[in-house]
């Protein structure tokens, strides 16, 4: 029974630590002379050029921080961003947005730095030297060969241009222009995948934007400032991805998107249960959205080239 009241303390303890604003270290109290610029100051940092006073003689860890800056990634706040994306998620969002960006390693440098290890991971640089994504590569290339063959032989631009004339036909039609534009989405991800993700998240915070912009904790937030966020959410998914894929467990990888009901849940103030249903109808209204531009779009080109043709 004690030990039970001990972890309860504890994760109250670690609760009040995670919900609390990002804490600065404080102001130093030393003088110094920068090695730099010789200005004589009182502080971190010196107030001409920007360099920190920590920084005195060359040694084996200033060298191994200025190797890992080579990738962009030899600041301290990578790591304390990295930490805060697994502990604090929402709350650390919700600083960054409050203005505390010296603290955190940028996103969008963050989104492409991960996407860069993640085809690291998926291609090899894992546990068992596999290539993750080999499968559904071979899989896509016999996929184009299948599209392309019947496309080729009843699809052409003549096929196209034939007259069409009862709605059996026009359905038939947009079902081949449909089956076509989901192909080309299909290889256009996996061509250029970090674009298609960033795209896709530019659309998936439109609808869940609808949901989220008016919250208890933040009641007014911004597009921008929900897109900046979404930004770190799937950076923080992106740790877990890498990290599941690196022990080859691709099924864990696959279903770990489900945690970014986490920093929206910290991040809202909503209740679990809340936060849970408004994603997902934002989801939902968003594949079926995406469903009837498409279907709507091979529609209209059929009919466009019905009446053109
Ligand atoms: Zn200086």
């Amino acid at each position: 029974m004690k030990k039970y009241l001990n972890i309860k303390e504890r994760y109250s303890q670690f609760k009040a630590w995670r919900e609390q604003p990002h804490q600065v270290a404080p102001m130093s109290e030393a003088e110094h002379d920068c090695a730099t610029c010789g200005t004589h100051f009182t502080g971190n940092y010196c107030p001409r050029c920007g360099q920190a006073s920590r920084i005195g003689r060359f040694s084996f860890k200033t060298g191994v921080l200025n190797f890992i800056d080579v990738w962009g990634l030899g600041n301290r706040n990578m790591f304390l961003t990295l930490r805060d994306l697994i502990l604090r998620p929402g709350y650390m969002i919700r600083d960054y947005l409050k203005g505390m960006q010296m603290a955190y390693f940028p996103p969008f440098k963050m989104f492409f730095l991960l996407a860069a290890l993640s085809l690291l991971v998926t291609h090899g640089l894992n546990i068992k030297g596999q290539n993750l994504a080999g499968d559904s590569e071979s899989e896509s290339m016999a996929q184009e060969v299948v599209v392309e063959d019947p496309s080729e032989k009843d699809s052409g631009v003549e096929d196209v241009v034939d007259i069409v004339n009862t709605t059996d036909e026009i359905a038939k039609r947009t079902k081949v222009i449909y089956h076509k534009a989901i192909d080309s989405i299909e290889r256009f991800q996996k061509r250029f995948p970090n674009i298609y993700n960033l795209l896709l998240l530019m659309v998936e915070s439109v609808f869940l934007y609808l949901f989220f912009r008016h919250s208890p904790n933040i009641p007014d937030l911004r597009y921008s400032e929900f897109f900046v966020s979404q930004v770190y959410i799937v950076n923080m998914v992106a740790i877990y991805t890498i990290v599941f894929n690196f022990f080859c467990l691709t099924k864990l990888a696959s279903i770990s998107f489900i945690l970014a009901i986490i920093p929206l849940k910290q991040l809202s103030g909503f209740s679990w249960g809340r936060t849970v249903l408004k994603s997902v109808v934002a989801l939902v209204l968003m594949l079926l959205s995406i469903l009837v531009f498409i279907v709507l779009s091979a529609f209209v080109t059929v009919l466009l080239v019905k009446w053109l043709g």
